[in-house]
Protein backbone atom coordinates (compact mmCIF):
# COMPACT_ATOMS: atom_id res chain seq x y z
CA UNK A 1 0.00 0.00 0.00
CA UNK A 2 1.00 3.49 -0.54
CA UNK A 3 3.60 5.29 1.68
CA UNK A 4 4.71 8.40 2.66
CA UNK A 5 6.38 7.66 6.22
CA UNK A 6 8.00 4.51 4.66
CA UNK A 7 9.58 5.04 1.14
CA UNK A 8 10.61 2.30 -0.75
CA UNK A 9 10.93 -1.38 1.03
CA UNK A 10 9.16 -1.22 4.64
CA UNK A 11 11.63 -0.99 6.91
CA UNK A 12 11.38 -3.94 9.65
CA UNK A 13 12.67 -1.67 13.15
CA UNK A 14 11.66 1.85 14.48
CA UNK A 15 13.66 4.83 14.15
CA UNK A 16 14.23 6.49 17.06
CA UNK A 17 16.12 10.08 17.00
CA UNK A 18 15.59 10.88 20.57
CA UNK A 19 14.91 9.10 23.86
CA UNK A 20 11.54 7.78 24.33
CA UNK A 21 9.04 10.09 25.45
CA UNK A 22 11.05 13.07 23.78
CA UNK A 23 11.47 16.72 24.73
CA UNK A 24 8.73 18.31 22.92
CA UNK A 25 6.28 14.76 24.07
CA UNK A 26 7.12 15.58 27.31
CA UNK A 27 6.74 19.14 27.09
CA UNK A 28 3.49 18.82 25.34
CA UNK A 29 2.35 15.77 28.56
CA UNK A 30 2.95 18.25 31.15
CA UNK A 31 0.70 20.80 29.76
CA UNK A 32 -1.56 17.79 29.55
CA UNK A 33 -1.34 16.62 33.13
CA UNK A 34 -2.27 20.33 33.69
CA UNK A 35 -5.35 20.10 31.29
CA UNK A 36 -6.53 16.87 31.18
CA UNK A 37 -7.64 14.19 34.65
CA UNK A 38 -5.22 11.56 35.34
CA UNK A 39 -8.65 9.24 34.74
CA UNK A 40 -8.04 9.03 30.93
CA UNK A 41 -4.78 6.94 31.21
CA UNK A 42 -1.68 7.00 28.98
CA UNK A 43 -0.35 4.11 28.06
CA UNK A 44 2.55 5.60 25.72
CA UNK A 45 2.50 9.38 26.24
CA UNK A 46 4.21 10.02 22.93
CA UNK A 47 2.82 12.47 21.14
CA UNK A 48 1.76 11.55 17.44
CA UNK A 49 2.22 13.83 14.71
CA UNK A 50 1.13 11.19 11.68
CA UNK A 51 0.76 7.86 11.27
CA UNK A 52 0.61 5.32 8.15
CA UNK A 53 0.21 1.61 7.98
CA UNK A 54 1.68 0.02 11.12
CA UNK A 55 3.57 3.00 12.09
CA UNK A 56 3.19 6.30 14.59
CA UNK A 57 5.66 9.27 13.71
CA UNK A 58 5.57 11.18 17.14
CA UNK A 59 6.50 14.96 17.58
CA UNK A 60 9.96 14.54 18.14
CA UNK A 61 10.40 12.25 14.86
CA UNK A 62 10.78 9.15 16.24
CA UNK A 63 9.25 6.80 14.31
CA UNK A 64 7.32 3.50 16.47
CA UNK A 65 6.57 0.33 15.83
CA UNK A 66 2.48 0.19 16.27
CA UNK A 67 1.66 -3.58 17.53
CA UNK A 68 -2.01 -1.84 18.94
CA UNK A 69 -3.06 -0.19 16.04
CA UNK A 70 -5.21 1.96 18.33
CA UNK A 71 -6.46 -0.93 20.67
CA UNK A 72 -7.82 -2.81 17.38
CA UNK A 73 -8.81 -0.32 15.62
CA UNK A 74 -6.75 0.41 12.44
CA UNK A 75 -6.85 -3.01 11.68
CA UNK A 76 -6.28 -2.23 8.04
CA UNK A 77 -3.48 0.39 8.62
CA UNK A 78 -3.76 3.59 9.88
CA UNK A 79 -4.38 6.36 6.77
CA UNK A 80 -5.37 3.84 4.74
CA UNK A 81 -5.59 5.06 1.71
CA UNK A 82 -8.93 4.18 0.57
CA UNK A 83 -10.40 4.72 3.90
CA UNK A 84 -9.34 8.41 3.88
CA UNK A 85 -10.50 8.93 0.37
CA UNK A 86 -13.98 7.35 1.21
CA UNK A 87 -13.85 9.65 3.89
CA UNK A 88 -13.07 12.98 2.44
CA UNK A 89 -15.77 12.36 0.10
CA UNK A 90 -18.03 12.21 1.86
CA UNK A 91 -16.83 14.75 4.10
CA UNK A 92 -17.27 17.23 1.35
CA UNK A 93 -20.77 16.03 0.61
CA UNK A 94 -22.41 16.01 4.05
CA UNK A 95 -21.06 15.63 6.93
CA UNK A 96 -24.13 15.27 9.35
CA UNK A 97 -28.19 15.30 9.00
CA UNK A 98 -28.97 12.80 11.16
CA UNK A 99 -30.56 9.42 10.04
CA UNK A 100 -33.67 9.63 12.19
CA UNK A 101 -34.41 13.02 10.77
CA UNK A 102 -33.08 12.99 7.24
CA UNK A 103 -31.96 9.59 6.23
CA UNK A 104 -28.92 8.68 3.72
CA UNK A 105 -28.48 5.45 1.80
CA UNK A 106 -24.89 4.47 2.72
CA UNK A 107 -26.11 3.80 6.19
CA UNK A 108 -29.25 1.22 5.13
CA UNK A 109 -26.43 0.04 2.67
CA UNK A 110 -23.82 -0.94 5.46
CA UNK A 111 -26.66 -2.70 7.31
CA UNK A 112 -27.08 -5.18 4.27
CA UNK A 113 -23.67 -5.57 4.50
CA UNK A 114 -23.52 -6.70 8.36
CA UNK A 115 -26.27 -8.60 7.56
CA UNK A 116 -24.71 -10.18 4.65
CA UNK A 117 -21.27 -11.03 6.64
CA UNK A 118 -22.31 -11.62 9.97
CA UNK A 119 -22.97 -15.43 11.35
CA UNK A 120 -26.37 -16.91 10.08
CA UNK A 121 -28.55 -16.79 6.87
CA UNK A 122 -31.25 -15.43 8.92
CA UNK A 123 -32.97 -12.42 8.41
CA UNK A 124 -31.19 -9.35 9.93
CA UNK A 125 -31.21 -5.58 10.79
CA UNK A 126 -28.73 -3.00 12.05
CA UNK A 127 -28.66 0.36 13.73
CA UNK A 128 -25.55 2.12 14.59
CA UNK A 129 -23.94 4.32 17.15
CA UNK A 130 -21.22 6.00 18.05
CA UNK A 131 -19.26 3.60 20.79
CA UNK A 132 -18.76 0.36 21.52
CA UNK A 133 -20.28 0.96 25.42
CA UNK A 134 -22.76 2.46 23.31
CA UNK A 135 -23.49 -1.03 20.93
CA UNK A 136 -23.72 -3.00 24.59
CA UNK A 137 -26.40 -1.47 26.30
CA UNK A 138 -28.61 -1.37 23.10
CA UNK A 139 -28.03 -4.68 22.91
CA UNK A 140 -29.25 -5.25 26.23
CA UNK A 141 -32.47 -2.37 25.95
CA UNK A 142 -33.43 -4.67 22.31
CA UNK A 143 -33.02 -8.31 24.62
CA UNK A 144 -34.92 -7.13 27.53
CA UNK A 145 -37.77 -4.94 24.93
CA UNK A 146 -37.70 -8.62 22.94
CA UNK A 147 -37.95 -10.95 26.03
CA UNK A 148 -40.07 -9.09 29.10
CA UNK A 149 -37.04 -10.07 30.91
CA UNK A 150 -34.74 -7.90 32.57
CA UNK A 151 -31.25 -10.18 33.76
CA UNK A 152 -28.22 -9.94 31.62
CA UNK A 153 -25.12 -12.20 32.25
CA UNK A 154 -21.35 -11.53 31.33
CA UNK A 155 -18.83 -13.91 32.04
CA UNK A 156 -15.83 -13.44 34.53
CA UNK A 157 -13.07 -11.65 32.72
CA UNK A 158 -15.33 -9.78 30.62
CA UNK A 159 -14.98 -6.33 29.55
CA UNK A 160 -18.04 -4.54 27.35
CA UNK A 161 -16.79 -0.51 28.37
CA UNK A 162 -17.19 2.30 30.50
CA UNK A 163 -20.80 3.18 30.87
CA UNK A 164 -23.14 2.73 33.74
CA UNK A 165 -24.14 -0.41 32.81
CA UNK A 166 -21.24 -2.11 30.64
CA UNK A 167 -18.76 -1.13 33.98
CA UNK A 168 -21.55 -3.43 35.74
CA UNK A 169 -20.58 -6.25 33.04
CA UNK A 170 -17.06 -6.02 33.39
CA UNK A 171 -14.57 -8.00 35.44
CA UNK A 172 -12.50 -5.41 36.58
CA UNK A 173 -13.62 -3.42 39.41
CA UNK A 174 -10.32 -1.44 39.46
CA UNK A 175 -9.80 0.87 36.97
CA UNK A 176 -12.83 0.87 35.35
CA UNK A 177 -15.44 0.88 37.95
CA UNK A 178 -13.45 2.22 41.15
CA UNK A 179 -15.23 4.88 42.97
CA UNK A 180 -18.57 5.32 40.35
CA UNK A 181 -21.17 2.94 41.94
CA UNK A 182 -23.88 2.18 42.26
CA UNK A 183 -23.84 0.42 38.93
CA UNK A 184 -27.09 -1.11 36.89
CA UNK A 185 -28.97 -3.32 38.44
CA UNK A 186 -29.85 -6.92 37.06
CA UNK A 187 -26.35 -8.20 36.04
CA UNK A 188 -24.60 -11.25 36.67
CA UNK A 189 -21.36 -12.49 35.96
CA UNK A 190 -21.00 -16.48 35.17
CA UNK A 191 -17.21 -18.47 34.42
CA UNK A 192 -16.08 -18.35 31.26
CA UNK A 193 -14.17 -21.11 29.87
CA UNK A 194 -10.40 -20.27 30.68
CA UNK A 195 -9.00 -23.50 29.24
CA UNK A 196 -5.64 -22.95 30.58
CA UNK A 197 -6.43 -22.28 34.13
CA UNK A 198 -9.70 -24.07 34.35
CA UNK A 199 -8.42 -27.22 32.31
CA UNK A 200 -12.21 -27.88 31.19
CA UNK A 201 -13.53 -29.35 27.94
CA UNK A 202 -15.94 -26.43 26.34
CA UNK A 203 -18.92 -28.70 27.14
CA UNK A 204 -17.37 -29.04 30.88
CA UNK A 205 -17.24 -25.28 30.83
CA UNK A 206 -20.72 -24.12 29.33
CA UNK A 207 -22.46 -27.12 32.11
CA UNK A 208 -20.60 -24.95 34.93
CA UNK A 209 -21.91 -21.29 32.92
CA UNK A 210 -25.79 -22.88 32.44
CA UNK A 211 -25.35 -24.29 35.70
CA UNK A 212 -25.03 -20.49 37.13
CA UNK A 213 -27.44 -19.22 35.15
CA UNK A 214 -29.72 -21.62 36.43
CA UNK A 215 -29.21 -21.22 39.94
CA UNK A 216 -27.92 -17.39 40.53
CA UNK A 217 -30.75 -16.01 38.29
CA UNK A 218 -32.92 -18.55 37.06
CA UNK A 219 -34.13 -18.84 33.26
CA UNK A 220 -37.72 -16.74 33.47
CA UNK A 221 -35.78 -13.50 34.26
CA UNK A 222 -32.48 -14.15 32.05
CA UNK A 223 -33.46 -11.49 28.77
CA UNK A 224 -29.28 -11.97 27.40
CA UNK A 225 -25.76 -13.64 27.85
CA UNK A 226 -23.21 -11.14 26.76
CA UNK A 227 -19.82 -12.85 25.69
CA UNK A 228 -16.89 -12.00 23.64
CA UNK A 229 -15.79 -15.09 21.12
CA UNK A 230 -12.16 -14.20 22.33
CA UNK A 231 -11.99 -11.70 25.39
CA UNK A 232 -10.27 -8.71 24.44
CA UNK A 233 -9.17 -7.06 27.65
CA UNK A 234 -9.32 -10.26 29.65
CA UNK A 235 -6.05 -11.59 27.94
CA UNK A 236 -7.31 -12.91 24.86
CA UNK A 237 -9.12 -15.87 26.26
CA UNK A 238 -10.05 -18.24 23.86
CA UNK A 239 -12.68 -20.45 25.13
CA UNK A 240 -12.81 -24.35 24.58
CA UNK A 241 -14.26 -25.71 21.42
CA UNK A 242 -18.05 -26.02 21.64
CA UNK A 243 -18.20 -23.36 24.51
CA UNK A 244 -19.97 -21.04 22.97
CA UNK A 245 -21.91 -22.78 20.72
CA UNK A 246 -23.00 -24.94 23.86
CA UNK A 247 -24.20 -21.58 25.93
CA UNK A 248 -26.38 -20.62 22.53
CA UNK A 249 -28.18 -23.91 22.26
CA UNK A 250 -28.78 -23.42 25.67
CA UNK A 251 -29.73 -19.76 25.05
CA UNK A 252 -32.46 -20.91 22.03
CA UNK A 253 -33.78 -23.75 23.69
CA UNK A 254 -35.23 -20.57 27.07
CA UNK A 255 -35.92 -18.18 25.15
CA UNK A 256 -32.78 -16.14 26.16
CA UNK A 257 -31.05 -13.66 23.14
CA UNK A 258 -27.21 -14.66 22.71
CA UNK A 259 -25.33 -11.28 22.07
CA UNK A 260 -21.47 -11.78 20.65
CA UNK A 261 -19.69 -8.80 21.28
CA UNK A 262 -17.32 -8.93 18.43
CA UNK A 263 -16.14 -5.09 19.12
CA UNK A 264 -12.58 -5.90 19.30
CA UNK A 265 -12.11 -9.59 17.65
CA UNK A 266 -14.67 -8.63 14.66
CA UNK A 267 -14.10 -7.57 10.89
CA UNK A 268 -11.23 -9.70 10.09
CA UNK A 269 -9.26 -9.65 13.26
CA UNK A 270 -9.02 -13.17 13.84
CA UNK A 271 -8.52 -14.62 9.91
CA UNK A 272 -12.37 -14.42 9.24
CA UNK A 273 -14.69 -11.79 8.92
CA UNK A 274 -16.60 -12.51 12.80
CA UNK A 275 -14.72 -14.72 15.25
CA UNK A 276 -17.71 -16.04 15.56
CA UNK A 277 -16.93 -18.35 12.83
CA UNK A 278 -14.20 -19.82 14.33
CA UNK A 279 -16.35 -21.80 17.00
CA UNK A 280 -19.08 -21.87 14.55
CA UNK A 281 -20.80 -19.96 16.69
CA UNK A 282 -24.41 -18.19 15.09
CA UNK A 283 -25.28 -14.93 17.68
CA UNK A 284 -28.30 -13.91 18.09
CA UNK A 285 -27.15 -10.27 17.83
CA UNK A 286 -23.31 -9.40 16.82
CA UNK A 287 -21.93 -6.38 18.07
CA UNK A 288 -19.23 -4.10 16.18
CA UNK A 289 -17.14 -1.03 16.68
CA UNK A 290 -13.21 -0.50 16.68
CA UNK A 291 -12.29 -2.51 13.67
CA UNK A 292 -15.12 -1.43 11.61
CA UNK A 293 -14.32 1.85 10.44
CA UNK A 294 -10.81 1.98 10.56
CA UNK A 295 -10.06 4.46 12.75
CA UNK A 296 -13.47 6.65 12.81
CA UNK A 297 -16.05 6.57 15.86
CA UNK A 298 -18.81 3.81 14.45
CA UNK A 299 -20.26 0.53 16.27
CA UNK A 300 -23.16 -1.39 14.86
CA UNK A 301 -25.69 -3.41 16.33
CA UNK A 302 -26.99 -6.40 14.11
CA UNK A 303 -29.00 -8.87 14.76
CA UNK A 304 -32.17 -11.18 14.32
CA UNK A 305 -35.11 -9.23 12.61
CA UNK A 306 -37.93 -10.06 15.02
CA UNK A 307 -35.67 -9.20 17.62
CA UNK A 308 -34.35 -6.13 16.30
CA UNK A 309 -37.81 -4.67 16.18
CA UNK A 310 -38.80 -5.43 19.79
CA UNK A 311 -38.02 -1.37 20.67
CA UNK A 312 -40.39 1.23 19.93
CA UNK A 313 -40.16 3.47 16.60
CA UNK A 314 -37.64 6.15 18.30
CA UNK A 315 -36.60 4.36 21.15
CA UNK A 316 -33.00 3.63 19.23
CA UNK A 317 -30.12 6.29 17.89
CA UNK A 318 -29.06 9.18 19.06
CA UNK A 319 -27.95 12.21 17.69
CA UNK A 320 -24.26 11.10 16.15
CA UNK A 321 -25.24 7.39 15.38
CA UNK A 322 -24.07 6.39 11.95
CA UNK A 323 -22.49 9.32 11.28
CA UNK A 324 -22.31 9.50 7.33
CA UNK A 325 -18.58 10.06 7.51
CA UNK A 326 -17.67 7.03 9.36
CA UNK A 327 -20.47 5.05 7.62
CA UNK A 328 -18.35 6.02 4.35
CA UNK A 329 -15.84 4.85 6.25
CA UNK A 330 -16.74 1.37 6.99
CA UNK A 331 -17.74 1.16 3.49
CA UNK A 332 -14.44 0.86 2.50
CA UNK A 333 -12.86 -0.88 4.98
CA UNK A 334 -15.69 -3.76 3.24
CA UNK A 335 -14.46 -3.34 0.29
CA UNK A 336 -11.12 -4.20 0.66
CA UNK A 337 -12.26 -6.94 3.05
CA UNK A 338 -14.47 -8.51 0.45
CA UNK A 339 -11.07 -9.00 -1.47
CA UNK A 340 -9.82 -11.40 0.96
CA UNK A 341 -6.54 -10.21 1.40
CA UNK A 342 -6.42 -8.99 4.67
CA UNK A 343 -7.98 -12.47 5.64
CA UNK A 344 -4.58 -13.48 4.11
CA UNK A 345 -2.23 -11.29 6.20
CA UNK A 346 -3.99 -12.08 9.56
CA UNK A 347 -2.83 -15.83 8.40
CA UNK A 348 0.10 -14.36 7.74
CA UNK A 349 0.43 -13.37 11.29
CA UNK A 350 -0.67 -15.63 13.25
CA UNK A 351 1.78 -17.94 11.84
CA UNK A 352 4.52 -15.65 12.67
CA UNK A 353 3.80 -14.36 15.94
CA UNK A 354 2.63 -18.10 17.28
CA UNK A 355 6.06 -19.72 15.70
CA UNK A 356 7.93 -17.04 17.14
CA UNK A 357 6.72 -16.74 20.48
CA UNK A 358 6.49 -20.66 20.54
CA UNK A 359 10.38 -20.44 20.34
CA UNK A 360 10.41 -17.79 23.01
CA UNK A 361 8.37 -19.85 25.22
CA UNK A 362 10.70 -23.09 24.80
CA UNK A 363 13.72 -20.44 26.04
CA UNK A 364 12.02 -18.15 28.52
CA UNK A 365 9.55 -20.92 31.51
CA UNK A 366 7.67 -17.42 32.58
CA UNK A 367 5.64 -17.79 28.98
CA UNK A 368 3.07 -19.81 30.12
CA UNK A 369 0.70 -20.27 27.41
CA UNK A 370 0.46 -18.38 23.51
CA UNK A 371 -2.64 -18.15 22.16
CA UNK A 372 -5.38 -16.04 19.91
CA UNK A 373 -6.16 -16.25 16.40
CA UNK A 374 -5.10 -14.46 13.37
CA UNK A 375 -3.73 -10.92 14.22
CA UNK A 376 -5.14 -10.96 17.82
CA UNK A 377 -2.62 -13.17 19.69
CA UNK A 378 -1.25 -12.96 22.88
CA UNK A 379 0.97 -14.73 25.73
CA UNK A 380 0.50 -15.01 29.61
CA UNK A 381 2.87 -14.89 32.09
CA UNK A 382 3.06 -17.17 34.46
CA UNK A 383 5.20 -19.01 37.82
CA UNK A 384 6.98 -21.25 35.55
CA UNK A 385 5.16 -24.49 35.92
CA UNK A 386 2.23 -23.28 36.83
CA UNK A 387 -1.20 -21.35 35.81
CA UNK A 388 -0.44 -18.60 38.71
CA UNK A 389 0.05 -15.30 37.78
CA UNK A 390 3.30 -13.12 37.03
CA UNK A 391 2.44 -9.85 38.27
CA UNK A 392 4.35 -6.60 37.02
CA UNK A 393 6.31 -8.47 34.15
CA UNK A 394 3.95 -7.51 31.30
CA UNK A 395 4.19 -4.08 32.25
CA UNK A 396 8.37 -4.52 32.22
CA UNK A 397 8.19 -5.82 28.69
CA UNK A 398 6.11 -3.14 27.19
CA UNK A 399 8.12 -0.79 28.90
CA UNK A 400 11.57 -2.14 27.57
CA UNK A 401 9.67 -2.30 24.62
CA UNK A 402 9.11 1.24 24.17
CA UNK A 403 12.76 2.12 24.33
CA UNK A 404 13.17 0.28 21.14
CA UNK A 405 10.43 2.20 19.95
CA UNK A 406 7.72 -0.36 19.59
CA UNK A 407 3.95 0.14 21.36
CA UNK A 408 3.10 -3.01 23.00
CA UNK A 409 -0.24 -3.36 24.77
CA UNK A 410 -0.49 -5.02 28.07
CA UNK A 411 -4.15 -7.25 29.33
CA UNK A 412 -5.18 -9.54 31.53
CA UNK A 413 -7.80 -9.32 34.84
CA UNK A 414 -4.47 -10.06 36.56
CA UNK A 415 -2.26 -7.68 34.13
CA UNK A 416 -0.26 -10.40 33.05
CA UNK A 417 -0.57 -10.85 29.46
CA UNK A 418 0.78 -9.15 26.51
CA UNK A 419 -1.33 -8.73 23.40
CA UNK A 420 -0.48 -8.10 19.87
CA UNK A 421 -2.76 -6.47 18.00
CA UNK A 422 -1.10 -5.01 15.11
CA UNK A 423 -2.69 -3.89 11.99
CA UNK A 424 -2.64 -6.41 9.49
CA UNK A 425 -0.07 -4.48 7.53
CA UNK A 426 2.55 -5.35 9.79
CA UNK A 427 5.44 -7.23 8.31
CA UNK A 428 6.95 -10.79 8.89
CA UNK A 429 10.28 -8.82 9.43
CA UNK A 430 9.01 -5.94 11.56
CA UNK A 431 7.59 -9.23 13.72
CA UNK A 432 10.83 -10.41 14.05
CA UNK A 433 12.11 -7.47 14.99
CA UNK A 434 9.85 -7.09 18.03
CA UNK A 435 10.05 -10.85 19.21
CA UNK A 436 13.97 -9.74 19.21
CA UNK A 437 12.94 -7.25 21.56
CA UNK A 438 10.21 -9.19 23.09
CA UNK A 439 13.43 -12.02 24.08
CA UNK A 440 15.76 -9.13 25.53
CA UNK A 441 13.30 -7.97 27.61
CA UNK A 442 12.71 -11.55 29.30
CA UNK A 443 16.61 -11.83 29.05
CA UNK A 444 17.29 -8.74 30.94
CA UNK A 445 14.81 -9.83 33.91
C1 LIG B 1 -13.36 -1.74 23.52
C2 LIG B 1 -14.42 -2.70 23.82
C3 LIG B 1 -15.70 -2.29 24.21
C4 LIG B 1 -16.04 -0.84 24.46
O1 LIG B 1 -15.90 -0.09 23.30
P1 LIG B 1 -15.80 1.52 23.41
O2 LIG B 1 -15.86 1.97 21.98
O3 LIG B 1 -14.50 1.82 24.08
O4 LIG B 1 -16.95 1.97 24.20
C5 LIG B 1 -16.66 -3.26 24.41
N1 LIG B 1 -16.39 -4.56 24.23
C6 LIG B 1 -15.18 -4.99 23.83
C7 LIG B 1 -14.95 -6.45 23.63
C8 LIG B 1 -14.14 -4.08 23.65
O5 LIG B 1 -12.93 -4.51 23.29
Amino acid sequence: MSSTITTGAAPSAPQLVTEIPGPRSREINARRTAAVPRGVGAVLPVYVDRAEGPWVVDVDGNRLLDLGAGIGVTTLGHSQPTVVAAAQEQLERFAHTLFTVTPYENYVRLAERLAARTPGSHAKKSFFVNSGAEAVENAVKIARAHTGRYAVASLDHAFHGRTNLTIAMNHRAAPYGTGFGPFAPGIHRVPNSYPFRDGLTGAEAAARTIAHLEQRIGVTDLAAIVAEPIQGEGGFVVPADGYLPALQAWASANGVVFVADEIQAGLGRTGTWFASELFDLVPDLVLTAKGIADGLPLAGITGRAEIMDAALPGGLGGTFGGNPVSIAAAHAVFDLLETGAPFVEAARIEHALTTGLRALAARHDVIGEVRGHGAMIAFELTEPGTTAPLAGLANEIAAFAAQRGILLLTAGSDGNVIRFLPSLEVTDEQIAFTLGVVDDALAAR
